[in-house]
């Protein structure tokens, strides 16, 4: 990932064009693409003051000083320590001294540290820290991208070994512990979820693992994805348990051929919603536009979930460097879900995708 300056004076660069004087960034995704830091989130403060005019500064609790100065910070972000009776955001109205008229406050930056840096710096005007930000994380760097391919190999390994855990009998939870397990020896450091939708339960996106057992002629959608190098993987399958149940075989070659056709509508210059566009037509004209309940799909990175977001009105253009989900799924309530989820990265031509596994719905 991006650890040295560079991100730094890149971020200058961008604070200065959008005319903004600093960001002020907490423990999060921002503050560790520009640092390399992975702060913890507590009640203390922990904030970044990145300066366009390049006066950086982290500032951190007392306790925290071990954590912050082992990650290497760049060179020229001075760090300071704040004890446990000290005033943190006098100490962040000092090192902005002279810059604090247009600040950009991290997005997931916490109300309670919002309020209290707006109480020592009234006189500021405010802005979001992701119209800078977005600048920079949305391409990814060569070294961003080989990262995320190297996740994507991850995930990909895990569900070629699906086919061996679901059996007749056993519950989603139990397949979902076994599938986490796999996930971390695949050489993720965590487990970021782990969907195991069968039969109706697939029909909800987001149902993560219940206590239902699995049986002859379940549809299964398994959508998993972990953290490996900070970098995140995410990617979804379908299997079936003996023969699919009535409808679900032509819906799901329907769904492929959607998914397809969003990959293939992927390069630079196109929009976001002309992708999420791709994969809704095909699936309107099989007569499953109903059930296509989301959007086509999310930026990924630092973050599980970041921009661009590939829905309906984003006219965002395509760039080289922009990595995302491409997602279309169908959900007939009370039956089944499906959905197949490859991460892309936007290329000079078109896009490379990052899994690599049979899209095809797998016999388990
Ligand atoms: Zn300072
Ligand atoms: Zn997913
Ligand atoms: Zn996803």
């Amino acid at each position: 990932m991006t650890t040295d300056t560079s991100a730094l004076q890149r971020a200058e660069q961008v604070m200065g064009a959008a005319g903004v004087d600093a960001l002020l960034l907490g423990p999060g995704a921002d503050l560790r693409y520009l640092t390399g830091y992975l702060a913890l989130p507590l009640e203390r403060l922990t904030l970044l003051v990145a300066r366009a005019d390049g006066d950086h500064h982290l500032v951190v609790p007392t306790l925290e000083r071990p954590r912050a100065e082992a990650a290497e910070l760049p060179d020229g972000l001075r760090l300071h320590d704040v004890g446990e009776t000290d005033d943190p955001y006098a100490v962040v109205a000092r090192c902005l001294d002279g810059a604090s008229a247009r600040l950009g406050a991290g997005d997931q930056l916490w109300s309670m540290f919002l309020l209290g840096l707006q109480r020592v710096l009234p006189d500021a005007s405010w802005s979001r820290a992701s119209a800078v930000m977005r600048e920079l994380r949305m391409r990814k760097t060569p070294d961003e991208v080989d990262a995320l391919r190297r996740a994507g190999q991850a995930i990909d390994r895990v569900h070629a070994q699906l086919p061996g855990l679901l059996k007749a009998g056993r519950t989603e939870a139990e397949v979902g512990r076994d599938i986490a397990d796999a996930i971390l020896a695949e050489g993720h450091s965590e487990v970021d979820f782990v969907i195991v939708g069968s039969g109706p339960n697939g029909a909800s996106p987001h149902h993560e693992t219940s206590d239902r057992m699995l049986a002859e002629g379940d549809a299964i959608v398994i959508d998993i994805g972990g953290t490996l190098d900070a970098y995140h993987s995410d990617c979804t399958r379908n299997y079936v348990l003996g023969d699919p149940p009535e409808g679900y075989a032509p819906a799901h070659a329907a769904l492929e051929v959607a998914q397809d056709a969003a990959c293939d509508a992927v390069r630079p210059g196109v929009t976001a919603a002309s992708v999420d566009a791709a994969a809704r037509q095909v699936l309107t004209e099989a007569g499953y536009g109903e059930f296509f309940v989301h959007r086509t799909g999310h930026g990924i990175g630092l973050d599980g979930h970041e921009e661009p977001y590939i829905v309906a009105g984003n006219e965002l253009v395509l760039k080289p460097g922009m990595a995302f989900s491409i997602e279309p799924g169908v959900y007939v309530p009370g039956r089944y879900g499906m959905r197949i989820e490859d991460i892309v990265v936007v290329t000079e031509d078109g896009c490379e995708r990052l899994n690599h596994g049979d899209r095809a719905m797998t016999a388990a």
